[in-house]
Order: structure tokens, then sequence, then C-alpha cells
């Protein structure tokens, strides 16, 4: 590894200031998970680094009229979090398959999203869940869509003066607000290994109910286009209808229409349109079942 500088700010201004001032040759680093390895690779040669973990701002879940998820919470913080995985299901699903227990006792949400990678397990449940990436910069902070945060394959819209401070969503509804709406997440993925790998494909969905109606259904997918994407086409074939089994088997049809998959060592694009359809299928069955519970 070559050297480098560390610099340890303890607030967002300072980390935003350290990162204008020294441009692309800076790199964030939060647990060091995805960033040490690739260092370590020569794959990013970054001659400054600059320490997330002194800054409180970044810390955290915070549960109100939404979830507020700091981007250096961890994945095991989410794994594990009571409102996380009683209302937040998808998410807490996807926390819990990041790597191992060693793994996700430093890997954070942020370094998950801000990575890149079209594997994140993270962000599909995040964008099932419509959440919002919190970003600040130079001039002050801005808010992004998380369907919208992904621009290519390890490339967000993150500017090199920027970084990702947290992710805000809305509550999904539950009993009593809602008598009547009931919502719903899960997050699977296919590994041909049961840890330690990365998704050959991942999706997440999470839906709503309206007196037996789906009144919105969100789908997201991973590993199968250079971001995660919204299955768009399965969404809406689901929005105002009855969830049946053949409704929802319909959708997963559907879904395959938005993977993109390329081949590779890990498995054909073939297999992974049939992993769509099949793995749609099942996290809106799960979801549906976890709406109703
Ligand atoms: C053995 C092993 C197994 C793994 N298994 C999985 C797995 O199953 N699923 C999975 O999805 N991932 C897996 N990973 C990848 C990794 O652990 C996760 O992506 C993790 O969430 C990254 O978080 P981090 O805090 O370690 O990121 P870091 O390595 O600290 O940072 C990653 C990137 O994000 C940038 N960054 C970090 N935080 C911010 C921020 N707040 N704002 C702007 N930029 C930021 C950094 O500059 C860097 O480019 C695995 C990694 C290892 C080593």
């Amino acid at each position: 590894m070559r050297r480098f500088e560390m610099i340890l700010p303890s607030s967002v201004d300072e980390c935003v200031k350290a990162l204008a001032t020294h441009g692309a040759g800076a790199k964030t680093v939060a647990g060091g998970t995805d960033l040490l390895p690739q260092m370590k690779n020569g794959l990013v040669k970054p001659a400054v680094v600059v320490d997330l973990g002194g800054i409180a701002a970044l810390k955290g879940v915070t549960n109100g009229a939404g979830l507020r998820v700091g981007a250096c919470a961890t994945a095991r913080e989410l794994e594990l979090h009571p409102e996380v995985r009683k209302r937040y299901t998808a998410l807490a699903d996807g926390a819990a398959l990041v790597g191992s227990v060693q793994v996700r006792n430093l890997a954070t949400v942020g370094g998950n999203l801000c990575n890149a990678a079209p594997s994140a397990d993270m962000a599909p449940p995040l964008m099932a869940l419509e959440a919002e990436a919190v970003i600040a910069g130079p001039k002050g902070e801005r808010r992004v869509p998380l369907s919208a945060f992904f621009t290519g394959v390890r490339q967000t819209v993150l500017g090199a003066d920027e970084l990702l401070v947290a992710l805000v969503m809305p509550a999904p509804p539950v009993p009593p607000e809602a008598g009547l709406y009931v919502s719903g997440g899960s997050y699977i993925r296919h590994t041909p290994r049961r840890e330690l790998d990365i998704a050959v494909v991942g999706v997440a969905s999470q839906v709503t109910v309206q007196n037996g109606r789906c009144v919105k259904a969100r789908i997201a997918l991973a590993s199968v286009a250079p971001t995660p994407v919204h299955a768009t086409a399965a969404e809406r074939a689901l929005e105002g209808q009855p969830l049946t089994p053949e409704r929802i088997e319909q959708a997963a049809g559907l879904a395959v229409e938005a993977a993109k998959p390329i081949s590779d060592q890990r498995g054909s694009a073939d297999f992974r349109r049939h992993l769509v359809r099949v793995l749609t299928r099942r996290t809106l069955t799960a979801a549906l079942a976890r709406a109703r519970a």
C-alpha cells in the first residue's frame, strides 16, 4: 500500500472543507471494508484519506415520522435495530446479509451505497423504501432520491467535494394509524455460498395494502444492471390490484424486463433473468405475509 496523508475531521463542515481542498486526490473512509482492499490492490491510490469515524452527525438511527439512518450506521446496527426489524424489514434483511458479523460490525450503509457496486445488498431495500440521500457539500445540503443516486458501476452523483450524510425515508403505514393500510417488505439474494459471497441477483419488495388491494408496490433489483434498478412495469402491474398468487406471478415476469444482466463467472444472463422472476415472486409473497402479520 502506498503512503497517504490521513485527516480526522470532527464535523461535516470540516470534512467538506478537507474534500474541497484536496479534490479528487482525497477519499473518505468509513468502515474501510471496501476501500482498504481496493487500496491494497492498487485499484485506488488516494494521496489523502479522510476518516469519517469522528463525525457524530453521521452516526446512529433515528426513528420519528420516518427513519433517518446516519451514513456511518453499520450493517450490524441496522440488522439488530428493533424499529428497523419491525417496520423496515427489507433493510434489516439486506443489512443482515452483508459479509460476516466481523464485516458487518465495520461496514457502513454509506460505504455500501457510495462504493456503488451493482451487488450492494443495502441499496435495493433502501430504494424499495423510497429513501432519499442527504448529501453535504460546499454549497450546503441537497437531497437526491436513492433511485437517482447511482450513475454507473462504482459511480454516483456525489462530487469529489461532497459526502453522504444520511438516508431518510417515510415510515411504512402500520395499524392503528391504518386499520386499513398495512405495509411489509423483504429482501432476498441468491449466492452460491451462504456467507461471504456477493449477490448473483438480489431483489427487494415493499408493498402497501388497503382493504386487500395493493396501493403501492416498490421492487428494486441488484446485480442485473450497472446500477440497482426499479422494476417499474412490475410495480405498476400490482398497484390497484388484489395481490393474488397469479398477480404476483405476472409481476415477477414483468420484473425481468427491468433486468439487463451480463454473463460472468457467477452466472449467465439467462440464469440471472430466471433468478429475478423467482426472487421477485418470493419477496412479494414474503412482503405481503409480513404486512398481514
Ligand atoms: C469479506 C467481505 C465480505 C463482503 N460481503 C458483502 C456482502 O455480502 N454484501 C455487500 O453488499 N457488501 C459486501 N462487502 C462489501 C462491504 O463490506 C460493504 O459494501 C460495506 O457496506 C462498505 O462500507 P464501509 O463503511 O466499509 O465502506 P468504506 O470501505 O469505508 O468506503 C467505501 C467507499 O465509499 C466511500 N464512502 C464511504 N462513506 C462515505 C460517505 N458517507 N460519503 C461519501 N463517500 C463515502 C469511500 O470513499 C469508498 O469509496 C464485503 C466486504 C468484505 C471485505
